[in-house]
């Protein structure tokens, strides 16, 4: 049997064992078996995930700047996926806004006896400060700490250098080569737990979630939902299609383990060497490229957060009676997209971003109260978005770049996830 398909039993268990374990609402469960040891082997699997992804991003990009060899190259490939990268999340907003405010979610909710109390805003950052942000001043403490951006600032900065010392760099450049083999070893090693890893979060989860929460904001979770679909299977597969030529089917059934991942952990870097290798191993792009794009994407690319700002937005507004009006809903845009290049993608950090998007269009922030209970779920579905879109522009990029090897993405069986 294969991982994949052992990752997805895994999740489909943890959904019934959640949902059964939820209804029995035993005290013993909740605190010893839930609480404590599916939260112990789920804790440690996304520990073990993310303990990958800066040594990963690492080596594989320095590897990838060197493997391009040409600086316009990389500079060509930088400029092409920032560019789509704001494009997807600026169109996946836009739709959002479009869908909340004909289906207008809100209208009509009483706000009396919710409780406010836990929700704290965010002063939004300029965008200077985000791009500021990028040169790090120390990078060792970038790499300690994960900051995405910073690293691969540095990184490519190193990559470049090494390049312009030409041979003598051979022993550097091959050294990384092998740490980047090594890394991809220690991967496998981490994927042969997925199975119990998801399954114990998945479970988790949804022991926790009661389906009591979903009632009274019905209308904001549907909504959300359908949108996040829609980007998913008609936006971002058109653009495959458009862009790249490429059949969306194909290229879901090679994503999947990926979205399973992102699903189970709400976490974007968390899943980054799943993602890298759905999107080098199974969809055939190269580590060149894919290197590059991956672990930017799941910093700056966050369609599926920028879907749940719009809805919210437009669900709070109706809440509160307030008209934002054109202007309004275009600030909203804008920050959206600005407030996901300038955050991680890391679990709930779509719900501090709304805190800065609500402060700047007027509207109180005391209202995601009311979307704090379900945040959790909504969180597992965009983040299967935003890293479909990471995916989907990476392989677009690489198309155009023709370092897409249409052999092994037309191979069903191409690319394990564990070796
Ligand atoms: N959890 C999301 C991610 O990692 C971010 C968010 O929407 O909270 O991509």
């Amino acid at each position: 049997m294969s991982l994949t398909v052992k990752v997805m039993i895994g999740m489909v268990a943890g959904l019934i064992v959640g949902i059964v374990f939820n209804a029995i609402d035993s005290d013993f469960i909740n605190t010893h078996i839930v609480g404590g040891f599916f939260a112990m082997v789920g804790t440690m699997f996304v520990n073990a995930l993310k303990m990958l992804v800066v040594p990963l991003v690492i080596f594989s990009l320095i590897c990838g700047v060197t493997g391009i060899g040409d600086i316009r190259v990389l500079g060509r490939v930088g400029g092409k996926s920032f560019g789509l990268y704001l494009f997807t999340t600026a169109v996946a907003i836009a739709i959002a806004i479009l869908m909340a405010l004909i289906v207008a979610p809100g209208d009509g909710f009483d706000m009396t006896g919710v409780d406010t109390s836990g929700v704290t805003g965010r002063e939004a950052p300029t965008v200077w400060q985000v791009f500021a942000g990028i040169v790090p001043t120390n990078p060792i403490a970038s790499f300690a700490s994960g900051e995405m951006l910073q690293i691969i600032f540095y990184v490519i900065i190193v990559g470049i250098a090494a390049l312009m010392l030409g041979d003598r760099s051979r022993p550097f450049i091959e050294a990384c080569e092998y740490m980047n083999e090594l890394m991809m070893k220690v991967v496998s090693i981490v994927m042969a737990f997925a199975p119990y890893g998801v399954f114990c979060l998945i479970a988790k989860t949804f022991t926790e979630q009661g389906i009591e929460l979903f009632v009274p904001v019905l209308a904001y979770v549907g909504t959300l939902t359908v949108a996040l679909f829609f980007h998913l299977f008609v936006t971002l597969m058109i653009m495959l299609k458009v862009l790249a030529g490429l059949n969306p089917f194909t290229f879901m059934t090679k994503i999947r383990p990926a979205q399973i991942f992102a699903f189970s952990t709400a976490s974007s870097n968390a899943t980054i060497p799943v993602t890298f290798r759905c999107v080098t191993q199974r969809i055939g792009a190269d580590n060149s490229v894919a290197s590059f794009t991956v672990p930017f994407g799941a910093t700056i690319n966050m369609d599926g957060t920028a879907i749940m700002q719009g809805v919210a937005t437009v669900f709070l507004a109706n809440v509160y009676g307030i008209d934002l009006g054109v202007g309004g809903y275009l600030t909203v845009i804008a920050m959206a997209v600005l407030a996901s290049i300038g955050t991680a993608g890391v679990p709930g950090v779509g719900l501090v971003m709304l805190t800065m998007v609500l402060g700047q269009v007027g509207l109180p922030i005391e209202g995601i109260a009311l979307i704090l209970g379900v945040d959790r779920l909504m969180d597992m579905i965009r983040t299967a978005v935003n890293i479909t879109g990471d995916a989907v522009v990476s392989t677009i990029v690489a198309k155009s770049e023709g370092k897409l090897d249409m052999a092994v993405f037309r191979d069903p069986d191409a690319g394990v996830i564990i070796d």
